[in-house]
């Protein structure tokens, strides 16, 4: 019987969040994801000023340090009312070493006495593969995912805002869905389906 060798692709994230994410989807097509820390790997400055700017440097970094394929996201949280921040800077929103609850707790505080209608937000993602570290031609693959601001945490699941997000059409958060659920119709669950459906059409689409 033939045997096929599963691709080794390093990932340049240490979110344990979307580590877990990653890893689900892409267990069965065929890459082997290894998390970046695995190989020592520090994160990245993320000095860009778009999600893709951030998202090539932590790919580009992590194939350069392990001489691998690298496959990155950034993504964040966009609140209208805020005029589209945290944005980029959804991690470090509190402040730059800002847990996920204070971050949270950040967002409730600038939100306060805002009406539902007006705490319209979407997760984006933008995920990058690179062949290698030089690779002239990244494939990069965009979701978002709609929703609002709860007034309050809702569930014990998910990572940074989830227990605060919505999604449109919905009463539970992002917290308080399953993983594969979550992945369905994520952001994050969305453009990562884009990716692989490239990479496995070869190339004959576009992402
Ligand atoms: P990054 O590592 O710079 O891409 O930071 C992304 C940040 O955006 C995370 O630390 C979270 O605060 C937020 N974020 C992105 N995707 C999600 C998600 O699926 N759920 C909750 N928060 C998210």
């Amino acid at each position: 019987m033939k045997r096929v060798t599963k691709m080794e692709v390093v990932l340049a994230s240490s979110n344990r969040g979307k580590i877990k994410e990653f890893q689900k989807i892409l267990s069965d097509v065929g890459m082997n994801i290894t998390p970046q820390e695995e190989f020592f790997v520090q994160s990245a400055d993320e000095t860009g000023l778009a999600f893709v700017e951030n998202a090539i440097l932590k790919a580009r970094h992590a194939s350069l340090q392990t001489k691998l394929p690298a496959i990155a996201d950034d993504s964040g949280l966009q609140v209208d009312f805020l005029k589209g921040a945290p944005g980029i800077y959804s991690a470090r929103f509190a402040g730059d070493k800002a847990s996920d609850e204070e971050n949270n707790n950040y967002l409730l505080e600038r939100l306060t006495k805002v009406p539902k209608s007006l705490r319209t937000a979407r997760y984006q993602a933008v995920i990058v593969f690179l062949k290698d570290y030089a690779d002239p031609k990244p494939i990069i693959c965009e979701a978002h995912w709609e929703g609002h601001i709860a007034t309050d945490h809702q569930g014990e699941g998910g990572f940074g805002y989830d227990p605060l997000f919505i999604p449109l059409g919905q009463t539970l958060s992002a917290a308080e869905m399953r993983i594969d659920e979550k992945n369905k119709v994520s952001h994050r669950g969305r453009a990562l389906s884009k990716l692989v459906d490239y990479l496995a059409n070869s190339q004959s689409m576009s992402c």
